[in-house]
């Protein structure tokens, strides 16, 4: 691999490791982006590249992600991401794992991994077996912090949806308010779970249309077309599928006066929370709404670092700070006329020592 640092993704990155180890045939390259705040946290992902260069990319830019995410959230943790570069086959083996958390050892606790695309909690399970410096394990008993973050993300953007509907529409509660939600998977479903609750008027689409259905049948849901979603008239529109999705044509189709949802990178490119914003629609940065996960992650790893174990309520006291960042970015960006996405970036910079 030659001269990472001239690539356009290379953000004076603190460390960046290629990883060879010939019996188990373990090619990987961890990142750790800034450690202002702590130990560079983030997930691995198992993916196949056929261009290794584009492992090197997702390293690069999702572990600057992380520093964002990390800092905006208010967690004592920097930004790091792994990659392992899997084969056509995905074949992952137990040696390959043992030599990958041999390595994240190596580290000292530079950078702490969990889950994330192709790694599961029963892989983590395995790292544990050779590294500290793990996180997403199983929930060790009732009430404890750890297992699946998907219903900790699902929290954070239903507390975001609330702040959003408190700020742009100076309502108290989401009764009556309209969300379309796109994607009922594990964030998407819980967020319309909690939307339902308070008596939201909620319009459901999923590419899996039974799983829409059903949900929608549990909840007194409407369901539209997957490709019907993005332009159905509402108040609030969540994303909690795909990234990519706003950019110049389907931004000027929307029929919301919110973008609020989980999916990550929303915005096709970086440019695009200027249209959105020239449209007088209040977005959620991505990256701070849909924290709730990270939080859990890291709380678990925090706790077991001290020896106790966390607790679900610490995770919870956690994510009920996601709307107050909210609302500094929405009054910081209507002050200075900025999209808040670029806001949250100036946050997040200043807050890792970069602004
Ligand atoms: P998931 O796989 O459980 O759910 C995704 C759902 O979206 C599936 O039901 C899928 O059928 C549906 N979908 C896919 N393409 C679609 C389309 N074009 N239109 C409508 N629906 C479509 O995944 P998830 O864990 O719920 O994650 C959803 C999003 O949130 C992803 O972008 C993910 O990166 C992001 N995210 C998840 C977490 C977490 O804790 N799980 C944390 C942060 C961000």
């Amino acid at each position: 691999m030659t001269a990472f640092w001239t690539e356009p993704d290379f953000d004076d990155h603190e460390l960046v490791q290629v990883v060879r180890e010939r019996q188990s045939g373990l090619t990987a390259i961890i990142a750790v982006h800034s450690s202002h705040l702590g130990p560079g946290a983030g997930g691995t992902r198992f993916w196949h590249y056929p261009n290794p260069k584009d492992g090197l990319r997702d390293a690069l830019r999702l572990s600057r992600g992380m520093s964002y995410k990390n800092a905006m959230a208010g967690l004592p943790m920097g930004g790091g991401k792994a990659v392992i570069l899997a084969d056509k086959a995905r074949a992952k083996t137990p040696e390959m794992l043992a030599a990958f958390g041999d390595t994240v050892e190596k580290l000292g606790g530079q950078y702490v991994t969990a889950e994330d695309v192709g790694m599961s909690e029963a892989d983590m399970v395995a790292l544990s077996q050779r590294t500290a410096h793990v996180s997403g394990l199983p929930v060790s008993g009732e009430n404890a912090a750890g297992g699946d973050p998907g219903p900790f993300t699902s929290y954070g953007i239903y507390l975001g949806i609330l702040a959003a509907i408190r700020y742009k529409l100076g309502k108290d509660s989401a009764r009556g308010v309209h969300v379309a939600v796109q994607g009922v998977g594990s964030v998407g479903g819980g967020v319309a779970r909690l939307l339902a609750r308070d008596g939201a008027k909620l319009t459901l689409a999923d590419i899996d249309e039974g799983a829409a259905q059903k949900l929608a049948h549990d909840l007194g849901a409407t369901v539209v077309a997957a490709d019907a979603i993005m332009t159905t008239p509402c108040d609030v529109l969540s994303p909690n599928a795909l990234g990519a999705i706003l950019d110049e044509h389907s931004i000027a189709a929307l029929d919301t006066a919110i973008v609020a949802g989980g999916a990550n990178n929303q915005l096709a490119r970086a440019h695009h929370g200027e249209p959105l914003f020239a449209r007088d629609i209040l977005y959620a940065p991505d990256y701070v709404i849909n924290a709730g996960g990270i939080i859990s992650v890291a709380s678990e790893y925090l706790a077991r670092r001290e020896g106790r174990v966390g607790s679900v309520e610490e995770v919870k006291e956690r994510i009920r700070q996601i709307p107050g960042r909210l609302e500094e970015i929405w009054q910081e960006s209507a002050s200075t006329r900025t999209s808040p996405d670029i806001v949250a970036d100036r946050m997040a910079q200043k807050l890792i020592g970069r602004g």
